[in-house]
C-alpha cells in the first residue's frame, strides 16, 4: 500500500490530478521482429497529495531500468554545454570557490558540466549511477563514482573526500523515488557553509501550458517550489534563491543551505513564491481544473488529425520522445492519423513507438514521404527543429505543435 502514500511527507493519497489509464513504459522502443508481442501496461495514474501538494505517479519502474545503461550523453546538447559553462562561472564567482574548494555533482552524467570546474583546477567528485556514462566522464577528467545518490553515498563520500562547498544536482529530483533519502544526502555531504541547487521543470509551468505529456513513468514527481520547500525543510535544507530558467517548458534552480545557515531569502525566491500562491498551488484549487483542459487539448488535435486525414494530408510526427509516447497513447493516435515518426537517434530508427506502434523513420526519409504536416513532439525545442527542417516549407509543409493547443506554425 506504500505507493498510495505521498512520497514526501506519507499523507494517504486521495486526490487525482491527472489519470492517463494504462500505457507501457514511454522509452520501451519495440523492435519490428518483436511487433507480435504485447508490450506490458502499467498505470499512469498522477496523484496530488492534499497536505504538502507533491503531485507524483507511482514508481513502477524500478530507477535500476532507469539509469543503469543510460544512453543520454548530456554534451550531446550543445546548448546544454554552454549552460553548464555560465553556471560555473557563476557559481565560481558568487561563492568564491578555490583550488581548496569541492564541488560535488550528483548525476553527473558524462561530466558535462563538472568539467568546467576542473579547467580551474577546483577539486570535484561526480556521482552518477550509470557505468557507461561514467566512463565517458573520466575520459574529460572528471573523477566518477558509480553509485545511486542518498544518506548512505553521502556518507562515504565526506569520509573519503570531506564537505562539499557546492553540490548541484539537474533533472534528477523528479526521477528518485525516495526523495527524502536523495535531500538527506544533500545535508548530510554539504559543509556548514556549503550550497545546493537544484534544477527541474516547473509544475506551475505544467500547469499553466497544459505539459501533461511530461508525465510518464520514470519521471515521478511534479515539483513546485512549494512542495519542495517542505521536503527540504524536513531534511535539514533551507531554500534561500530560486532561478527561473526557460528550459525544458519552464524549470526553476532552487538554491539551498543547511537549516542553520546564515544566508538572507532573496527577492525572487519571494516573488515565486507569490506567483504560486496566486495559482493556489498551496491548495486543491490549483490542481483540480487540470483534467478538462487535458481533454480539450485532445479533443482539439484529434479534429485537426482526422480532418487534415479527410482532406488526404500527410501527417508525419518529429521526435520520438518520451513526452510524444505520452501525448500519442492518451490521445489515441496510431499510424492512421499519424504515418511516421522521425527522429535522429539511429537507436530508435526501424523501431515502433510503445503504444502507438507508429514506425520511427530516420529524418533522411521526410523528403520521400512529403509530409503535409509535421508535429513536433519534442513542442519544447520547435524553434530548433523547425529550423533545422526548414527545407519542408519548399513544398508547402507546415509545422503543427501539440501543446498548450494544436497550432499550425505560420
Ligand atoms: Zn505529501
Amino acid at each position: 500500500m506504500s505507493s498510495l502514500h505521498c512520497r514526501s511527507c506519507g499523507t494517504e493519497l486521495k486526490h487525482t490530478f491527472l489519470d492517463l489509464g494504462q500505457t507501457p513504459l514511454a522509452n520501451s522502443y519495440i523492435k519490428k521482429e518483436n511487433e507480435k508481442t504485447a508490450e506490458k501496461q502499467y498505470p499512469l495514474h498522477a496523484r496530488v497529495c492534499h497536505s504538502c501538494f507533491l503531485v507524483q505517479v507511482e514508481d513502477v519502474v524500478p530507477p535500476e531500468d532507469i539509469f543503469s545503461d543510460y544512453a543520454y550523453f548530456s554534451s550531446y546538447a550543445s546548448s546544454w554545454v554552454e549552460h553548464a559553462k555560465s553556471y560555473a562561472d557563476n557559481a565560481i564567482r558568487r561563492f568564491d570557490l578555490t583550488e581548496k574548494s569541492f564541488v560535488v555533482e550528483v548525476a553527473s552524467n558524462d561530466g558535462y558540466l563538472l568539467q568546467h570546474f576542473v579547467k580551474q583546477s577546483i577539486p570535484v567528485l561526480g556521482v552518477e549511477p550509470a557505468a557507461n556514462v561514467a566512463v565517458e566522464a573520466r575520459k574529460k577528467s572528471v573523477p566518477t563514482t558509480v553509485a545511486f545518490f542518498g544518506r548512505e553515498t553521502a556518507l562515504k563520500v565526506r569520509a573519503d573526500h570531506g564537505p562539499a562547498d557546492l553540490m548541484a544536482a539537474n533533472n534528477v529530483l523528479a526521477h528518485v523515488p525516495d526523495i527524502n533519502d536523495f535531500v538527506a544526502g544533500f545535508e548530510t555531504l554539504l559543509s556548514d557553509k556549503g550550497v545546493v541547487s537544484f534544477e527541474f521543470p516547473s509544475l506551475l509551468k505544467l500547469i499553466e501550458n497544459v505539459q501533461f505529456d511530461t508525465i510518464y513513468h520514470e519521471h515521478f514527481s511534479y515539483l513546485s517550489l512549494f512542495a519542495i520547500e517542505k521536503c527540504f525543510s524536513r531534511n535539514g535544507l533551507k531554500v534561500f534563491d530560486v532561478e527561473e530558467l526557460s528550459t525544458h517548458g519552464g524549470s526553476y534552480r532552487v538554491w539551498a543551505c543547511k537549516r542553520d545557515a546564515d544566508r538572507a531569502e532573496t527577492e525572487q525566491l519571494v516573488k515565486t513564491r507569490q506567483g504560486e500562491q496566486l495559482a493556489k498551488l498551496d491548495s486543491l484549487a490549483g490542481y483540480q481544473n487540470f483534467e478538462p483542459r487535458v481533454q480539450k487539448l485532445r479533443d482539439d488535435l484529434l479534429i485537426f488529425l482526422k480532418q487534415a486525414k479527410a482532406d488526404g494530408k500527410r501527417v508525419i510526427g518529429y521526435g520520438a520522445a518520451a513526452k510524444g509516447n505520452t501525448l500519442l497513447n492518451y490521445c489515441g493516435i496510431d499510424s492512421e492519423l499519424i504515418s511516421h515518426v522521425a527522429d535522429l537517434n539511429p537507436h530508435k530508427q526501424n523501431t515502433l513507438l510503445p503504444g502507438s506502434r507508429i514506425p520511427v523513420i530516420s529524418p533522411d526519409e521526410i523528403s520521400n514521404l512529403k509530409p503535409d504536416y509535421i508535429l513536433i513532439l519534442p513542442w519544447n525545442l520547435k524553434v530548433e527543429i523547425s529550423s533545422s527542417l526548414a527545407y519542408v516549407r519548399d513544398w508547402g509543409c507546415h509545422f503543427v505543435i501539440p501543446v498548450p493547443s494544436t497550432e499550425v506554425l505560420a
